[in-house]
């Protein structure tokens, strides 16, 4: 096939989303996980399986962009204060984990007559769980953001840092051990000398000393300039620009990361999620700017697939079932008995021995360097991509089983968890004095006696705006309304208002409204980041207009009251209160500290 041949980075792609499309809905309808659709999709386009064949270098490069976009969303989540939290468990946690699978990959190894050094690093690809097969399956169950994502992730992290050494330290360990594993070239190559022990030394210090240094760049510069730089963008006024900047600084992060500091790639993007996620704002933003993360990440599974040698299932059952059981079973049962050990609760072990009981990305690119290194033998990858396709195939089983145990448990768990987290939160804000008013319509209030020829600006004619708008025009008013949907901006001209077509957090399009003959400013639009601008440039250019907002939670409330808006209305909050009159009357809201 001509194309193919001519555009392989674009067949890659194409055939693997097509594929894994036709695969991850037949799973679906099987009511087997889409993963499982993924994996096989890239099983039929590796070389192991006739008919076409995809090229799995790019399909591999494809998949890294998938893992720094998911980890990029994962450290959105994740605050430098919880993996604080967490760090307690999950460090000990992680380290005795890595020691147990090691431990029973060597033993493996040496059944299989094996060297030493072939299960030192068949026990460590065994041992560190995949990035993404985690996230995703947090995600799916909503757990991401609980005490027990947490620590899930946090351990995860820790994995990836002694990945990180591990990979590093290798070539240096091939260099010592066994006597001859290298030719000189290779160590020049590598650039070890035979120095030996002090080498080693010395290239463990250097790994810890990088990766120390990229930690210590992001917090203390990172994490003011990329929340600056976001919100800059966000001021342009731009969309377009603030996803640019979004991907821009996920994956320039990494890179800069990769490349700089020999830290991984999921590393890097991690971190850059993480110094953004103090504000909830920008987190919020940088999330929705990220819609490409999942197109990705499906490439990742397709590319793991894609590796995978069926044949090994008949060459060496037994040695596939034993990877398998050291991956699903031995891991979990270790991770349980210390998350258990520390006096956590037993959902929390079992979610966490769960989310861990799957190898992945990580234990290839290990055991890829170990074959390369000549330290492991060929059948030793195989054996790990056997365990990483059948760990990740079962590993929605065993999260049933582990949710299954969790349910008896989950109540009080889940009420006490909330709270913590939306502590700072509630009703901390200026909002309830304005959102307390049980019409969320505004019905002509406390009017500042129109003595211009007053116009009502409302930016947004969507569902909020349409009905602020038409209701100003049954009162008989002139109303302006920005928008930038072609159909809102009909619907307005129909209800018989001025219309003005473009971004309003555009300084020009906003101009246009003539803000300084409008009694008021209805800001309705519900990204919070845009309508910041919107009322910020609002404010500076009128400091007397009252301008009222649309917001979706307190921290947007704050940041809109902070920019200048006069009011802001908060969407869920009268939805519950309009909700609660039902049952309780209009005094519903006394709970929020009445007028
Ligand atoms: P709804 O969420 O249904 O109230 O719809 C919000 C409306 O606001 C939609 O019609 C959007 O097209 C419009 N909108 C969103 N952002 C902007 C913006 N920056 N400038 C103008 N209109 C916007």
């Amino acid at each position: 096939v001509p194309a193919a041949h001519a555009t392989p980075l674009i067949a890659t792609i194409v055939i693997g989303l097509v594929l894994a499309f036709i695969f991850g809905l037949a799973a679906q309808r099987l009511r087997i996980s889409p993963l499982v659709g993924y994996l096989l999709a890239g099983v039929a386009v590796g070389p192991f399986t006739p008919g076409f064949v995809a090229d799995s270098s790019l399909a591999h490069e494809l998949a890294e962009i998938g893992v720094i976009l998911l980890m990029f969303a994962v450290g959105l989540h994740f605050s430098l204060n919880d993996l604080m939290a967490v760090r307690s468990i999950a460090l000990p946690g992680a380290v005795v984990q890595i020691g147990v699978a090691t431990l029973l990959g060597m033993a493996l190894a040496w059944a299989l007559g094996w060297s030493i050094a072939a299960g030192v690093v068949f026990g460590l690809a065994l041992s560190v769980a995949s990035t993404v097969v985690l996230t995703r399956a947090l995600q799916e169950r909503r757990i991401l953001d609980t005490e027990r994502g947490h620590i899930a992730v946090g351990w995860l992290v820790v994995e990836d840092l002694a990945m990180v050494l591990a990979l590093v330290l290798l070539p240096a360990l091939a260099g010592q051990g066994a006597g001859g594993g290298l030719t000189a070239q290779i160590r020049e190559a590598l650039g070890l000398d035979s120095a030996g022990l002090g080498g080693l030394v010395a290239t463990i210090g250097i790994t810890i000393a990088k990766v120390a240094a990229f930690a210590a760049v992001m917090l203390i510069a990172g994490r003011r300039l990329i929340p600056w730089l976001l919100h800059h963008v966000a001021h342009t006024g731009s969309r377009e620009l603030f996803r640019l900047a979004v991907y821009a600084i996920a994956l320039g992060v990494a890179f800069g990361a990769a490349e700089l500091f020999g830290v991984s790639f999921a590393l890097g993007a991690f971190m850059a999620g993480m110094v953004l996620s103090e504000s909830q704002l920008s987190q919020r933003a940088a999330e929705e700017a990220l819609p490409l993360r999942d197109a990705f990440a499906v490439l990742f599974f397709v590319s793991v697939g894609m590796l995978f040698d069926p044949g090994v299932l008949l060459r060496d059952p037994l040695g596939v079932l034993a990877t398998v059981l050291i991956v699903v079973v031995g891991k979990s049962v270790a991770a349980l008995l210390i998350v258990r050990a520390f006096g956590h609760p037993i959902h929390t072990a079992l979610t966490i021995s769960a989310s861990l009981a799957q190898i992945g990305e990580f234990s290839f690119i290990l055991a890829g360097l170990g074959v390369g290194l000549g330290l492991l033998p060929t059948e030793g990858r195989d054996l790990v991509l056997a365990g990483a396709i059948l760990s990740i195939l079962v590993n929605p089983l065993i999260f049933a089983a582990a949710e299954g145990g969790r349910f008896i448990h989950v109540r009080p768990f889940t009420l006490r968890r909330p709270r913590p987290a939306a502590a700072p939160l509630p009703a901390a804000t200026p909002v309830p004095a304005a959102s307390s008013a049980p019409e969320p319509v505004p019905a002509p209030e406390a009017e500042p006696a129109p003595e211009p020829p007053p116009h009502e600006v409302v930016v947004g004619y969507g569902r909020v705006g349409a009905v602020i708008g038409a209701g100003l025009r049954a009162a008989g008013r002139r109303v302006v309304v920005i928008e930038v949907a072609e159909d809102a901006l009909a619907a307005a001209r129909q209800d018989g208002a001025e219309v003005l077509e473009g971004n309003a957090a555009d300084p020009e399009v906003l101009a246009a409204a003539d803000l300084g003959r409008a009694a008021r400013l209805f800001v309705t639009i519900p990204e919070a980041f845009e309508a910041g601008t919107v009322v910020e440039q609002a404010r500076a250019a009128q400091p007397r207009i009252e301008i009222l907002a649309r917001v979706h939670s307190d921290a947007a409330a704050e940041h809109l009251t902070g920019l200048g808006a006069s009011t802001v209305v908060s969407g869920e909050r009268e939805i519950a209160l309009r909700m609660l009159e039902r049952a309780i009357g209009p005094n519903a809201n006394l709970e929020q500290g009445s007028v």
